[in-house]
């Protein structure tokens, strides 16, 4: 096959779900044909990801590459991250900008696919997963009721998910989550007396409850009495960095040390008995009491890094032993290929993988393509509501 020049590179500025900005990238080979390419954005973000340096920005730089890249070709998606890295040349993509970086890199991949006639999935899994076998659909994660920084409300933690099985079929795990989503809502109503429930960053509800843990018994109690337990489980992400400072983490007014707070979960997977899966449960940098929560807890439960790992291979491999899940969010490295390197790292170490969207969503729908490239544990989605839908329906569209 041709390796493919790149003749021109178009910036465009988008609004993400939140109404936000971002960018929009369309790459242009030299026969003319185009592939885009639309980058998320993130609210509650760890400190090392890679920085979003926005329109105006990759703009400027845009022009930069293109002029670099005026005579050279590429073959694969490695050999134009690649080199994306080297001209950037720092750790966290701040002189080019992260955004601009992986706008290029997804785009790059399509013009490939398109190249070879194939899925965009296949074009991965052929560059990076060539030995991965199978390919079953994965869990999808799908936040219901959100708090913390993706919510106006008084909880504290950011994510209360249910997670669907799609053992038979993406299509019947969504109507599930359907029909869930339907009955949560009026559910809120009756508890709230509100006759029309609003909605947060991740379409989940927004709700002011009793305490931060109440969620949790609202969602269990729901399944056991309307829907079958080998269909659903439950996660959360906490988010421990948006409500821990100064060595303390504040939840419902009350303060906790790390130790306390290891013993609070602990008594929490004790009272909630569907909770499996636990991500970010303390700020980034307090690893040791990742590492506590892990050896107090069976085997079964997950504990996910998000803010603590930010989809970086050495990070994860720094932090193998204080996780058994991991979120992976390509914004948060900036390439595809550095991507599929911090996937690798965590199948090689057995910490499962949950490609996941962001806050401030757009309506492209790579991040499925990753999961079915690179065979994911899981997906985390959002609720099957609103833009979030798209994933869904994209699912549904690779895995049949
Ligand atoms: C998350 O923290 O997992 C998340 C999806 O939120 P954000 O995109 O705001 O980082
Ligand atoms: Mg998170």
């Amino acid at each position: 096959m041709d390796k493919i020049q790149i003749k021109d590179i178009k910036v465009n500025e988008i609004l993400d779900s939140r109404e936000e900005k971002t960018i929009e990238i369309i790459l242009v080979n030299k026969n003319g044909k185009e592939a885009k390419s639309q980058i998320p954005k993130g609210k509650s973000t760890g400190s090392k990801e890679a920085v979003s340096l926005g329109y105006e920005k990759a703009k400027e730089n845009s022009k930069k590459i293109l002029k670099e890249l005026s005579e050279k070709d590429f073959g694969s998606i490695s050999e134009i991250d690649n080199f994306l890295i080297e001209l950037d040349g720092t750790e966290n993509k701040s002189n080019l900008g992260g955004d601009l970086t992986l706008g290029i890199s997804i785009s790059f991949a399509r013009l490939l696919a398109q190249e070879k006639q194939k899925e965009l999935w296949e074009v991965l899994k052929g560059e990076f997963f060539k030995n991965e076998a199978g390919s079953t659909p994965p869990h999808i994660f799908a936040n219901m009721i959100n708090g913390g920084e993706h919510a106006e409300n008084n909880l504290a933690f950011q994510e209360y998910i249910v997670v669907a099985k799609t053992e038979n079929g993406v299509k019947n795990a969504t109507e599930n989550l359907i029909n869930f989503y339907n009955n949560l809502k009026e559910t809120l109503k009756e508890k709230t007396g509100l006759s029309e429930i609003p909605l947060g960053d991740e379409a989940g509800f927004c709700v002011s409850l009793k305490n931060s843990e109440e969620p949790f018994f609202v969602l269990e109690k729901l399944i056991k009495e309307n829907f079958s337990e080998s269909d659903f489980k439950l996660a959360t992400d906490i988010a421990g960095n948006s409500f821990y400072k100064d060595g303390k983490y504040t939840i419902d007014k009350k303060e906790y040390d790390s130790p306390s707070l290891v013993k609070y979960y602990k008594s929490l997977f004790e009272k909630v008995d569907l909770l499996f899966s636990i991500e970010d449960p303390f700020y980034e940098n307090d690893t040791e009491a990742f590492l506590s929560l892990k050896n107090s807890l069976s085997c079964e439960k997950i504990i996910v890094g998000d803010d603590l790992t930010t989809t970086n291979k050495k990070e994860i491999e720094k932090n193998k032993e204080k996780i058994s899940g991991v979120i992976i969010k390509a914004n948060q490295i900036g390439t595809l290929t550095e991507t599929m390197e911090a996937i690798k790292t965590a199948h090689k170490n057995n910490i499962k993988t949950i490609i996941s969207h962001r806050s401030g969503e757009t309506d492209d729908c790579f991040l499925v393509h990753i999961a079915k490239a690179s065979n994911a544990y899981g997906v985390k989605i959002g609720p099957p509501a609103r833009e979030r839908l798209l994933k869904y329906e994209e699912l549904e569209k690779i895995y049949t």
